[in-house]
């Protein structure tokens, strides 16, 4: 870089704003994941739609349940790898426990 375009000050407030972009970027990045991944109320197993489908919060109650079977090893579970809770497709606006189940379980595919 020769002086005259070191001395540039269009050229120096663009490398100022590309470093500025750069350096932001993992905090717009770290930000957008954090919202992804923002909770949903929890879904109350005395709800009329959670009694429907005979929801609980923990599989081990449940009587119809198999040994093993929860939310979190449901193919409806939308909620990410080790969370404790998450979205079903069954229920809107909703998260569920991980470590509930109802009788619309069906496994991963
Ligand atoms: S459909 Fe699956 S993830 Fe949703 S509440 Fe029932 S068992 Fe849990």
């Amino acid at each position: 870089m020769s002086r005259s375009q070191a001395a540039d000050p269009v050229r120096r407030r663009f490398l100022g704003r590309l470093l500025l972009g750069a350096s932001l970027a993992p905090l717009a990045l770290l930000r957008s994941s954090r919202s992804q991944a923002a909770e949903l109320p929890l879904l109350q197993p005395s709800s009329p739609a959670a009694r429907k489908l005979k929801y609980v919060a923990d599989a081990s109650q449940a009587k119809a349940a198999a040994k093993g079977d929860s939310c979190a090893g449901c193919g409806l579970y939308q909620g990410t790898y080790g969370s404790k809770q998450g979205p079903c497709q069954l229920f809107p606006g909703k998260d569920v426990l991980a470590s509930g189940w109802c009788s619309s379980w069906e496994p991963q595919m």
